[in-house]
């Protein structure tokens, strides 16, 4: 019957039109939505960068000597001793491509380079120091002997010996 096709596709025609208007809607909303993630993503990132320049500030102030209470500190020292052993990953890998560690800058420098390429700094000269710089391992003489004399360990410690062991290591 016409009047029933004409109802048919008149409805059809109206339920497609919301359909579309419901599906724009949707996408408006699916923007919308995407919209708000990505600023609250932004956002996010910033606490993220306030949290960390809060942190190496405190960083900061414990190596110059602060005072902090023991759950800051104990967060401290373990940085420290992260950077130390980050720091002996890069000496140790710059080694074996043949370079030195840039005790300025970090950078890579060749062997051979009396300066750094980047910093200019002048760079440590690798043949003549394992010589003066002999570390042993004598963790538990080293505490003994500290005890009973001098409080001067503390800076002898803090040189670095990985360059003289990551030399030794050398073979023919
Ligand atoms: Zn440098």
């Amino acid at each position: 019957m016409m009047a029933n096709t004409n109802d048919f596709f008149g409805n059809l025609g109206k339920t497609l039109s919301e359909t579309a208007k419901t599906v724009g809607e949707k996408t408006d909303e699916f923007i919308a939505i995407q919209k708000l993630r990505s600023q609250q993503n932004t956002l996010e990132n910033e606490v993220k960068k306030n949290f960390k320049d809060v942190g190496e500030m405190i960083y900061q102030r414990f190596i110059g000597g602060e005072a902090f209470p023991e759950e800051i500190s104990e967060i401290c020292q373990e940085i420290m001793k992260l950077q130390s052993d980050i720091a002996e990953c890069r000496e140790t890998i710059a080694a074996k491509k043949g370079f030195s560690v840039c005790p300025a800058c970090g950078a890579n420098v060749p062997k051979e380079s009396a300066f750094c390429m980047k910093c200019g700094s002048p760079m440590p000269e690798p043949d003549k120091e394992p010589e003066d710089a002999v570390y042993e391992e004598t963790e538990d003489s080293e505490e003994e002997d500290s005890a009973e004399e001098t409080v001067t360990e503390e800076d002898a410690s803090t040189a670095d010996p990985v360059d003289a062991s990551a030399e030794q290591e050398k073979e023919d």
